[in-house]
């Protein structure tokens, strides 16, 4: 049998297509490696072997019957903070541990019209509330590349099974870095769509302004072959667009000849790690060679996001999580007197202490007396990076950046002081609470063998811009970057 490892979407089509593999050929090699690798990781958090099984012999006898498509038999793995019908989402609390869902997300709908199998769901920081996956219920995720490291969060399981060869692409959810800041932590492709261009039905609310669910694979193209199928408009979230998907496989030739690539130079910033700049700034110049031009750029209110974020995404956040008290959803704390007292002891008990800082910070800036100094004030400079961003696209096409400041940081390094966990988001949360997309592409290791990704954010539903900067430096990049694996 051919090496079903490490095989992007794209050539594991081709294989199912041609008869090479079967679908169940595939998804038994993939449960068989998640069950002897994952322990050391802690990538997954439940498997669904058997109807991961039942999906793979599905499509195995669609494809004997003649049908195809690029996710047909493809298993793929999903956050668990996307419902899946009558499956547990736990969205790494304790508060949804035994939670059944009555639906599948919208996305999971569409990823099984495509014939997609899927294996099971991820680990993640409790409530998608993190940069490190250090706040998950079921333990923390590792990364792969170095156990001793975060794979970054909160989709850090999704990142962490995509880079250690458990599935050859998972869904992660991106509400201020999410996706790209684990994707580059793990050196794999991770797409934060633009708000709007995925269905948020069935995802389980952080802060609605700013969630949307992205694919994470080995490879742009295959990024995009996932965007493909999950994209468009979906009458049950109002905030989805309806405004056609464009055929996203045909911007990935185009090259980067003729791009305005920009680099905002609040993103270069003295202090910033070394390392991290160098490999940027090589992507800048492999892009420049490709073709395209390089401009700086300015994004003056970029100093302002990450405080503007940590209002916004908490004061959503408290409201949205004002549902878990115990009657509606999840767990209930059995030892109370009266319903106070059970509203608050299920909250206290349910809840991790992130989850709790997030709550009360979200609470006290939407309070009377400071809604108008916090939320509001918070609500305007959005408006100042929204319009930065715009005028930045007046002249580029792309904008490159950091993913991160540093390369995947210790477990345990950043867990005593939540400011500095916040201050890892610097790089990716402007671009959610502007709503564009960006796209996280590895693009070097650290001295110490870490992987780093560079960024590339483009305007409104110009992902197609994004696709053909992304593939384009994939293809000039050493081929070393996507051949090394990590040996676990
Ligand atoms: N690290 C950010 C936070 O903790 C982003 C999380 C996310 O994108 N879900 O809020």
């Amino acid at each position: 049998m051919p090496d079903l490892t490490y095989q992007p979407i794209a050539v594991l089509s081709k294989k199912l297509a041609s008869g090479e593999v079967s679908s169940k050929d595939i998804t038994l090699h993939l449960l068989d490696r998640i069950e002897r690798l994952n322990p050391a990781i802690n990538a997954f958090i439940r498997m669904e072997k058997e109807s991961a099984v039942r999906d793979a012999e599905e499509a195995d006898k669609k494809i004997a019957s003649g049908k195809s498509g690029p996710l047909l038999g493809v298993p793929i793995a999903v956050k668990d903070l996307i419902a899946i019908e009558n499956g547990v989402t736990t969205c790494g609390s304790r508060m949804l541990e035994n939670f059944v869902s009555p639906y599948s997300a919208k996305v999971v709908e569409k990823l099984r019209k495509a014939g997609a199998v899927i294996l099971g769901k991820t680990n993640m920081d409790e409530f998608a509330m993190g940069s490190s996956n250090e706040t998950s219920r079921f333990g923390p995720c590792l990364n792969p590349w170095n156990t001793e490291t975060v794979p970054g969060g909160s989709s850090g399981g999704s990142a962490a099974a995509v880079a250690a060869g458990l599935c050859p692409a998972a869904l992660g959810s991106d509400t201020g870095g999410s996706i790209r800041q684990p994707a580059s932590f793990c050196g794999i492709v991770g797409l934060k769509p633009t708000y709007g261009r995925v269905s948020r039905f069935g995802l389980v609310a952080f802060a609605s302004s700013l969630d949307q669910i992205g694919p994470m694979g080995l490879t742009v193209e295959d990024t995009a072959i996932i965007l493909q199928a999950i994209a468009g408009h979906d009458p049950m979230d109002s905030t989805s667009v309806d405004i056609p998907v464009p055929d996203y496989s045909e911007s990935l030739n185009e090259g980067a000849r003729g791009m305005v690539v920009g680099l905002p130079k609040e993103y270069y910033v003295k202090g910033m790690d070394e390392e991290v700049r160098a490999i940027v700034l090589n992507a800048a110049d492999a892009l420049e060679k490709a073709g395209a031009k390089i401009e700086e750029v300015s994004l003056p209110y970029t100093e302002y996001a990450v405080p503007v974020y940590y209002v916004i995404a908490p004061a959503e956040a408290s409201s949205n999580l004002s549902r878990y008290d115990g009657v509606k959803y999840g767990y209930r704390s059995d030892h109370s007197a009266t319903l106070e007292e059970m509203y608050a002891n299920t909250r206290t008990e349910g809840f991790g202490a992130e989850v709790k800082r997030r709550i009360m910070l979200g609470t006290y800036v939407l309070s009377a007396g400071y809604y108008d100094d916090y939320y509001l004030k918070a609500q305007k400079v959005r408006t100042l990076i929204i319009n930065d961003f715009k005028d930045a696209f007046k002249k580029c096409d792309v904008l490159l950046t950091p993913a991160a400041p540093t390369p995947a940081f210790k477990l345990g390094e950043k867990t005593d002081n939540p400011l500095k966990m916040y201050l890892n988001d610097i790089f990716t949360i402007n671009v959610n609470l502007a709503g564009v997309p960006a796209i996280s592409v590895p693009a070097g290791f650290s001295s110490a063998g870490m992987p780093v990704g560079v960024q590339m954010i483009a305007d409104n539903f110009n992902e197609p811009a994004l696709f053909r900067a992304a593939a384009a430096f994939e293809k000039t990049r050493d081929p070393e970057i996507s051949q090394k694996h990590p040996s676990l």
